[in-house]
């Protein structure tokens, strides 16, 4: 097993590329710029972990999960915050007009400078100061300023400002905005939770390290609703609950780790916030974050909406609800668990093979199915058409090449499982089935196959 800082995530994306994991957005156009999108064997993992997503934070908890829209009134935007502070630090070579986040220019160049703590004079003092060359060009800078992150639009035929509009940067307002119908409407009582897994858009500066940082991504979030003296208890409940969720989908823990966030990093509402990092080739890097938001956003929704968002309590009395958010960036998670199950392994005779040790319950296939040979299609045919249409596995079946090549290919895309149909199998029913991680093989019937696997399931 090999260590993550001994990892090349070029030599990863590359593979990622080549079999089908990330295809380059408008490819047959060239491209757009760090805009990715997701081949089939992404979508299938995507597609599972989100399953364990409302597993774990929705049903088993008895949340509640709504889906709310991409383009809100504005006016959301206005009292959220986003429109007066959501910005990153943006300053621009005047050399050759290339803009960068001056934050991570700073923690490019100078990684012990504790960049979420400083303040924007000290990075423009610190880069106008020391920073004469960057990306092997010369530099003259410019002052930074604001630049905020939201992608703008236009809503309906008219074309002027009134009816501007914007894409969410984030999924969670849409759920706070809906407090009232989700807790009217379910009869909830507190503590609950409400969350919603979707598309969100930020327009980042520099959008980088593959898919780790990108302008449209997907999110899963919950927005745990207590009574403020309890927000304290159910804020680590959310840290730890993050963090058996990513364990729970193979996640090593010797790469992860949790980050409070000191005093000056938190913003002016929070309570409390922890990131849980992974250890990326390039460095630890924000997976998730759990904040204690306090009322802060309730409040906000109320000032600005003119309507009560407060909640009656039994005893007659009523309160505006604390919130605990964990937020979870799905494409963020998916690089994170794809980096962790990459290895490049030496086997026999200077041969190696590269294996994808994803679990099994979020492998892209779970089980191929191979025919021994071209004789034998029909007979593994059925066996691939009868577990597609009465089992949950998501297999995957191929006839093509030799048997040892056939292995690699699943092995590179974590494909745990294969089973062989040969001569015997005609006979007695049985076929071999090899285990992509110790590449031992045994001897079972067809029908246990579902139930071998079964062992495997979480
Ligand atoms: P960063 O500091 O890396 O910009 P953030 O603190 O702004 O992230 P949050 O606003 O807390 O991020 O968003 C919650 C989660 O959404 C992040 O932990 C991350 O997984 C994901 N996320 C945020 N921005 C992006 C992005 N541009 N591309 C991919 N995922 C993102």
């Amino acid at each position: 097993m090999s260590k993550n800082e001994e990892k090349n995530i070029q030599d990863i994306i590359n593979h990622l590329k080549v079999s089908g994991f990330v295809y380059q957005n408008s490819e047959i156009y060239g491209g757009l710029i760090n805009t990715w999108d997701y081949g089939p064997l992404s979508t299938n993992m995507m597609t599972a972990i989100k399953k364990y997503w409302v597993r774990e934070f929705i049903s088993r908890e008895g949340n509640y999960q709504i889906d709310s829209k991409i383009i809100m009134n504005p006016k959301i935007w206005k009292a959220s915050g986003h429109i007066d502070n959501f910005a990153d630090y943006l300053i621009e070579n005047k050399v050759n007009q290339k803009r960068y986040r001056a934050d991570h220019i700073v923690k490019d160049l100078f990684p012990e400078i504790n960049v979420e703590k400083a303040t924007f004079e000290e990075l423009e003092n610190i880069i106008k100061e020391k920073v004469k060359q960057y990306d092997n060009e010369k530099c003259e800078w410019t002052s930074i300023r604001p630049f905020n992150l939201m992608f703008k639009t236009q809503m309906g035929a008219i074309d002027s400002t009134a009816a501007q509009t914007y894409l969410r940067p984030e999924t969670a307002q849409g759920i706070f905005v809906n407090f009232k119908n989700v807790s009217r409407t379910t009869r909830a009582k507190l503590p609950f939770g409400i969350g919603q897994i979707g598309k969100s858009f930020r327009n980042e500066i520099t959008p980088r390290d593959f898919i780790f940082r990108t302008r449209e991504f997907e999110q899963m979030e919950l927005e745990f609703f207590c009574e403020p003296e309890d927000s304290e208890k159910f804020y680590y409940y959310w840290i730890d609950k993050c963090k058996k969720f990513v364990e729970l989908l193979g996640l090593k823990n010797s790469n992860i780790r949790i980050r409070p966030h000191e005093k000056e990093e938190l913003s002016h509402y929070s309570l409390g916030t922890s990131d849980i990092e992974y250890l990326f080739p390039f460095g630890w890097g924000e997976l998730l974050g759990i904040a204690n938001r306090g009322n802060y956003d309730l409040s906000q929704h109320m000032k600005y909406s003119q309507e009560s968002l407060e909640y009656l309590k039994d005893d007659g009395s009523k309160i505006i609800p604390f919130v605990i958010e964990p937020s979870i960036g799905l494409d963020r998670l998916l690089l994170a668990l794809l980096i962790d199950a990459y290895e490049v392994e030496k086997l026999e005779k200077d041969d190696e093979r590269i294996v994808l040790k994803t679990d099994y319950n979020i492998s892209p296939y779970q089980l191929a199915v191979f025919p021994l040979v071209k004789k034998l299609e029909e007979p593994a045919k059925n066996i691939y058409d009868k577990l597609l249409k009465t089992t949950d596995i998501r297999v995957i079946y191929d006839k093509t090449g030799s048997i040892g090549k056939r292995y690699r290919r699943q092995d590179a895309i974590g494909t745990p499982f294969a089973i062989t149909v040969d001569f015997q199998t005609l006979e007695d029913q049985t076929v071999t089935i090899r285990n992509r991680d110790t590449m031992e093989q045994e001897r079972i019937s067809v029908d246990e196959v579902e139930k071998y696997l079964e062992k495997f399931v979480k």
